[in-house]
């Protein structure tokens, strides 16, 4: 890897720690030519693989772009859509695998979606989950008021029990 300063093509690793609960190793470099310091990230690399069958490398921005036509003339910002492909990345890494059904990743993207922006949820998943009629969406609808009272009835700080999707 080249040194980002002076391109110099060595570098040498001063420290290394794991990082993001032992998913990643976060190494400090120095590079033996200028001196200066800089960090690299070493992760498993994540497949997504599509309904076609070919690979691609996970992607936030690729999770970010798909949302983002959801969220238009909604209340959500690029930093809130950063932090939703994060958590996205955050789900997906943490089952352990190295290739994912791009389905998978759809399925992460709507838990957090839901929390940000409910109308942006209902268009997504109007989408991704092929909604096709009105009682598509009513049932959907249904589903996120009994959950906007089950938010109501249990105090927060305390961990609600998983419901089924
Ligand atoms: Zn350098």
């Amino acid at each position: 890897m080249y040194c980002p300063y002076c391109r110099n093509p060595d570098s040498r690793v001063v420290d290394s720690r794991l990082a993001d609960d032992g998913s990643a190793i976060r190494r400090r470099r120095q590079c033996p030519e200028c001196g200066r310091r800089f960090s690299t990230v070493e992760t498993t690399s994540l497949s997504v693989i599509k309904r076609s069958g070919a690979g691609e490398p996970f992607s936030r921005s690729k999770i970010i772009n798909g949302v983002r036509k959801a969220c238009q003339g909604r209340p959500v910002t690029e930093d809130d859509l950063a932090l939703l492909a994060q958590e996205v990345e955050e789900t997906v890494r943490a089952s352990g695998v190295a290739e994912i059904d791009a389905h998978e990743v759809g399925l992460a993207i709507l838990q957090p979606l839901r929390k940000l922006d409910q109308i942006a949820y209902l268009r997504f998943a109007s989408v991704y989950q092929g909604f096709e009629s009105l009682e598509d969406f009513e049932e959907a609808i249904d589903t996120l008021r009994r959950q906007a009272k089950d938010n109501e009835r249990i105090p927060s700080g305390v961990q609600r029990p998983l419901t089924a999707q």
